[in-house]
């Protein structure tokens, strides 16, 4: 056995995926709510006995393998390595190259170097002295979180992180390039950050995904640069901060969401170290699907101006969309949580403590800011509300709020609710039409259910002997799904229960493939007789479509043949009758 399939068969595949998603029991599968694609109710399923997972919603499947591969955005090697340490075996240089790293791990290796680079620049050399102070003194962060954000410090010169990497890390150019931390410039290469305070951004796994760097001098430009996109960096799909505070995070059940990463460490400074800086101007769909696996709870504590208030107001769209719970917390001392907490922490703590659910306080906000007691007032304040409140997921909470401004308007619940209704159409009329509905034929949708009752059915053999002679007859439009029965025939003949692990491994890859889908394939719940029923009704329906089908096509060709004067259509005929006579009464 080669160690691929060792560890493979060494990791439960259910008590895998349940250490990142929550599985409830199906039948003799496991379901979730699957984390690739956006849904409300579970659609992958987990396979104790096939050790494999399939989402019918999006199509995704397969192994150990490529679940953490897909999950945590990993390239094999790396999922190999790690799912080797999970099983506790020893990988053999026969098995696996040792030198073999994908192009993200390689990455990862070159952002540590540079990562430990510009902290010792920062912390030890004369180079990083004006920036040491501008921290310690003007910024008051001491030394010790500066080694726990693993700061750092890019020097002006031009090429010395480049230099270090190339001539004393043994990297190539390409490395250096493709990690983002150097540009070329000919045969060259030159430092991507310079002069600037280095912020190392972390996935949750405690990899360095890239680098934020702010300029020394306030008047350089931009303030903020950050690594472009690479391989592991992609803008909008990490936070500052979530590797330190995802522990946190899990166990207050909560995540307060801050704009910078000066905002973050200056909340974790105060013992709040559950903030994670979002590092644009909202929240994204990417970022709050990564947030959703450590908490149901958001907190928003973005800056207090007006493009803060949108931000909130976009960040609120996506978080509804997930379905997790919003509060915020409404700063009064400053302009952004790290001058609030500077000017006044106890005020900052009490603002958390007393932090607003987001419908409340836009409640409170625009009923301040209009007279609510005018027709107009009533309109402006309605037409900032009803569109945030029509887009609340949870029916209660969405009534609790449209109570709720009903009585401060003292108009009734019911014309609320008409405004809302007049919403939602619009709503959908903007919208481009989706297809929601599976795009594939009657009849395709119908031989994948038709072959998944019969490998799920408690007497597959029976199935198939009951119904040989439609079988016979029917011609699959789905061509590996009409190999996968010719083989189940062949399988069964021998054996009168289906083994799956024996089967399988008769089936071809593409088989294999099309077998899983029908052993996971969510069946409705049957008795034993309505099963048989079900099996025959699919049956009977499939032999009319196709038929139908074919006796068009026939109808068709005899037609040509006369047009051209050929006159040999006797064969044509007799299938067409035979046909004919063959179609199940209805
Ligand atoms: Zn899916």
């Amino acid at each position: 056995m080669d160690q691929v399939t060792e560890i493979r068969e060494k990791l439960d595949i259910v008590t895998f995926i349940a250490d990142f998603l929550p599985l409830k029991k199906a039948g003799r599968n496991f379901k979730t709510n699957c984390p690739f694609h956006n849904e409300k109710t579970p659609s992958l399923v987990i396979s104790p006995e096939r050790q494999i997972w399939h989402c019918f919603g999006c199509g995704k499947g397969g192994d150990v393998y490529t679940f953490l591969m897909e999950y945590e955005n990993m390239e094999f090697p790396e999922a190999l390595r790690s799912l080797a340490k999970r099983a506790g075996v020893t990988l053999k240089e026969s098995s696996f190259k040792q030198g073999e790293y994908s192009e993200k791990e390689n990455i990862f290796s070159v952002n540590n170097h540079a990562l430990k680079f510009y902290h010792y620049v920062l912390t030890e050399l004369p180079a990083g002295k004006e920036a040491l102070a501008y921290l310690l003194q003007k910024r008051k962060i001491n030394k010790g979180i500066i080694d726990t954000f693993q700061l750092g410090f890019a020097p002006s010169s031009g090429n010395a992180l480049s230099n270090y990497l190339l001539k004393k890390k043994s990297y190539k150019n390409r490395d250096l390039i493709s990690a983002g931390v150097s540009l070329e410039r000919g045969s060259q290469c030159y430092d991507f950050f310079r002069g600037r305070i280095i912020f190392p951004l972390f996935d949750h796994r405690g990899n360095v995904t890239g680098f934020s760097g702010r300029a020394l001098n306030d008047n350089d430009q931009p303030k903020y640069l950050n690594t472009r996109e690479t391989a592991v960096y992609h803008k909008g799909s990490m936070f500052f901060g979530l590797n330190t505070a995802k522990d946190e995070i899990k166990q207050k059940q909560d995540a307060i969401i801050v704009e910078g990463e000066f905002d973050a460490i200056a909340l974790y400074m105060e013992g709040i170290k559950n903030a994670v800086a979002i590092k644009g101007t909202a929240l994204t769909e990417n970022q709050v699907a990564l947030l959703s696996r450590f908490t149901p709870k958001v907190t928003l504590c973005l800056d207090q101006d007006n493009a803060g208030f949108e931000a909130t107001r976009r960040s609120l769209e996506v978080l509804e969309k997930k379905g997790m719970t919003t509060s915020i917390i409404v700063i009064k001392d400053g302009k952004d949580p790290d001058e609030a907490l500077k000017k006044n922490p106890s005020g900052f703590k009490k603002a958390l403590r007393e932090s607003l659910g987001v419908y409340d306080y836009l409640v409170d906000k625009f009923v301040a800011e209009n007279n609510k007691d005018s027709a107009q007032g009533k309109k402006a304040i309605a037409d900032n509300l009803l569109p945030l409140f029509a887009n609340i997921s949870n029916e209660i909470i969405k009534e609790h709020y449209l109570k709720k401004l009903s009585s401060i308007f003292e108009i009734s619940l019911e014309s609320l609710l008409k405004e809302v209704e007049k919403l939602k159409k619009k709503d959908l009329e903007d919208k481009i039409a989706i297809p929601q509905k599976d795009k594939r034929a009657r009849r395709e949708v119908l031989e994948e259910y038709l072959i998944a009752l019969i490998v799920q059915s408690s007497n597959p053999q029976k199935a198939l002997e009951d119904n040989q002679e439609s079988l016979t007859l029917y011609q699959f439009a789905t061509p590996s799904l009409g190999k996968l029965l010719e083989n189940l025939k062949t399988f069964l003949k021998t054996s009168a229960e289906l083994n799956q692990e024996k089967f399988a491994k008769l089936l071809s890859k593409e088989l294999v493939q099309s077998f899983d889908t029908c052993f996971l394939f969510p069946l409705p719940k049957l008795e034993a007789d309505k099963y048989i029923e079900e099996i025959q009704k699919v049956i009977k329906e499939l032999l009319t479509l196709f038929i139908k089908e074919r006796v068009n096509f026939i109808t068709a060709e005899i037609k040509i043949k006369e047009k051209n004067k050929d006159h040999n259509t006797e064969g044509l005929r007799a299938e067409l009758s035979k046909l004919i006579t063959s179609l199940p009464k209805r």
